[in-house]
């Protein structure tokens, strides 16, 4: 058997370890005699698994203890709405636009109540952020909402801080938590869906402020009431069972390379020989302003557009693959979560070497 790089955005590559353990464990859970996917998410041995994952979680993240973990479904589309209509109270929510995804977001909360447009770069084509000078916030909003790392335009907050918000701060994290530390103090509310960096598809994270529960309308949907999920441990009904358990092991499998702060080293050094690659040819390009550059994903143009089908295929018979870049950017784009080892991206840049002196 041979393991290929991927490069797909999502759902993406896991930690072959992982993916080993999941299949020695598949049959047969810790001598329980069946499959994590065969067991009832009420019995004893479920609620080890799902408590371990949380236990990891909060220590991975440092999570505070005045923060819930939420472990929910639908995606982070499914956020798009679920935050609004939980956090909203009748007021305004502020929704800062750097991307396609922040974008859609934005447009979701319009369609929920009222959302407030406070800059966006997208007459820029989303390559940059907005500096605090082009931001007015509204004090009075009821929360400002960010996409921390836009994953199809490559475009990474690397520093929150920055944008002096006072009010609670909700970040769309899907594409990057997990890669780097961070400061969960600094935000209301974080959200992402697992099939990126944490795990597999159908397992949406949700890691809220408890004093932003109980602010739900009474006619709230009870399965959209961050309050009510919280009191019944995610629970409320059959959670996504198997996506936990996976995302346990990835939790652990982060624990074991030393957790967030060493992934975060290896992530720089990934990005940094990437973004170097691409730099220093005169075939590759990646438009986006080197302050806000992604660490996971990075989009780049080929100068030469018909190169981009040769390019695809070419990359394939070297074992990369879903390089393809979004049909909004074109081009190419590399997402190099937590996963993919620095010898995958090692492997693209001397392909993408290899492929310009033949062909650029
Ligand atoms: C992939 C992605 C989404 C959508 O996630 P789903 O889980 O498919 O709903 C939203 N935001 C960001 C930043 C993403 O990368």
């Amino acid at each position: 058997m041979e393991r290929i790089y991927n490069f797909s955005a999502g759902p993406a590559m896991l930690p072959q370890e992982v993916l080993e353990q999941a299949r020695d464990e598949l049959l047969d859970w810790h001598g329980c005699g069946m499959s994590v996917m065969e067991m009832t998410h009420r019995g004893k041995d479920f609620s080890a698994i799902i408590a371990q994952a949380e236990a990891d979680l909060r220590e991975l993240l440092n999570i505070p203890a005045n923060y819930k973990v939420l472990f929910l479904q639908g995606g982070a589309t499914m956020q798009f709405a679920q935050v609004p209509l939980n956090l909203l109270a009748g007021r305004s929510a502020d929704y800062l636009v750097t991307g396609a995804w922040s974008k859609k977001a934005f447009k979701e909360a319009r369609k929920v109540g009222s959302a407030r447009l406070v800059a966006t770069t997208e007459a820029s084509n989303f390559t940059r952020l907005p500096d605090k000078t082009e931001i007015s916030l509204d004090p009075d909003a009821a929360y400002l909402h960010v996409c921390t790392n836009e994953t199809v335009h490559g475009v990474e907050m690397h520093d929150v801080t920055t944008l002096g918000a006072s009010v609670p701060l909700v970040a769309d994290m899907s594409s990057h938590i997990l890669s780097r530390p961070v400061d969960v103090g600094q935000y209301g509310l974080i959200y992402g869906g697992a099939q990126k960096n944490v795990g597999q598809a159908g397992l949406t994270l949700v890691i809220v402020r408890e004093d932003l529960l109980g602010r739900a309308p009474a006619n709230l949907p009870t399965m959209l009431d961050y309050a009510v999920q919280a009191e019944h441990g995610s629970m409320l009904n059959t959670p996504p069972t198997y996506s936990i358990y996976i995302a346990g092991l990835v939790f652990q499998w982060l624990k074991g390379r030393g957790g967030l702060a060493a992934m975060e080293r290896i992530n720089i050094a990934k990005a940094k020989l990437l973004y170097q690659a691409i730099d220093a040819s005169g075939l590759y390009h990646n438009p986006v302003d080197p302050a806000c550059r992604s660490r996971m994903n990075v989009p780049f143009t080929l100068n030469n557009p018909e190169l981009d089908d040769i390019f695809v295929a070419e990359a394939k018979k070297q074992n990369i693959v879903s390089i393809k870049g979004h049909k909004m950017v074109g081009g190419m784009r590399a997402s190099i979560y937590n996963a993919m080892p620095l010898e995958g991206v090692q492997a693209l840049a001397d392909f993408m070497q290899d492929f310009e002196r033949r062909h650029g």
